[in-house]
């Protein structure tokens, strides 16, 4: 999963020399989806699916708004708050009800807090999987991650019109595809770019282009991600966002 930077509360110029606003507070959190599409780009923070329209995407409470404990909704005064927010599909917003899951922030690896591109490993086929070289404690919180949206579902236990496992499916085949197409000299770096950029499925591409610093480069340029937590001396490979804690990850 892409790992992100969320923008500090501030006001910046947006590339056609407007500027936007990023609060810690929001009056309606809807308010706060133009920023979200600014900081983040039009992709899922979840499962990486490109949107076109920005109504395509919700608004994610990371703390779910209506996640309750003995009758009281415990995360309600981050319904409004910047720091709660992230960008989700339909499908992964209202996954495997999600809202009636805790999410403590130290024990469930995400996007904005951790480097979940070291959190999961994306194969062919459409398989999610908790990456196998994590132990302990990075294990466990990354399962809570797979699970959290149902991410790791595979054909036989997704729910009508969860197609998500398709699309990665497809992503893979045409990573692999346009991998042999750049590696032979057939096209450029631009194609990927467009492609990954109109299509989404960051990891997916970030994965069959191992090796392929130049690709790497210009995916770690899309809005938001987390380049600090990739070795440009090593290949872009995954480093630690949390290190010196039980979980470094
Ligand atoms: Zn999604």
């Amino acid at each position: 999963m892409r790992p992100v930077v969320k923008l500090t509360p501030g006001t910046y110029t947006m590339s056609d020399g407007s500027s936007i606003d990023v609060r810690n507070s929001y009056n309606d959190y809807h308010d706060a989806k133009p920023a979200l599409v600014y900081n983040l780009g039009m992709f899922c923070s979840y499962c990486e699916e490109a949107y076109h329209q920005p109504r395509d995407l919700h608004v994610e409470h990371v703390q779910p708004k209506g996640y309750e404990e003995n009758g009281v909704k415990i995360y309600a005064h981050l319904e409004k708050e910047w720091s709660n927010f992230l960008l989700s599909c339909a499908t992964c917003n209202g996954a495997d009800n999600k809202d009636t899951k805790n999410v403590v922030l130290t024990e469930c690896h995400l996007p904005h807090l951790n480097n979940t591109y070291k959190s999961l490993v994306y194969k062919a086929g459409g398989v999610v999987e908790v990456n196998p070289v994590l132990t302990g404690d990075a294990y466990n919180h990354a399962k809570k991650l797979l699970d959290l949206v149902g991410l790791g579902k595979s054909p036989a236990t997704s729910r009508p019109g969860d197609t998500r496992y398709k699309k990665r499916s497809k992503d893979w085949d045409l990573a692999c595809k346009y991998r042999a197409k750049f590696d032979a000299g057939k096209i450029g770096l631009d194609v990927i770019v467009d492609f990954v950029s109109n299509r989404g499925g960051w990891s997916i591409w970030f994965t069959v282009f191992s090796g392929c610093d130049d690709v790497r480069n210009a995916l770690l340029d899309f809005p938001g991600t987390a380049r600090q937590y990739f070795d440009a001396s090593n290949h872009y490979e995954p480093l630690d966002r949390n290190p010196g804690l039980a979980d470094p990850t």
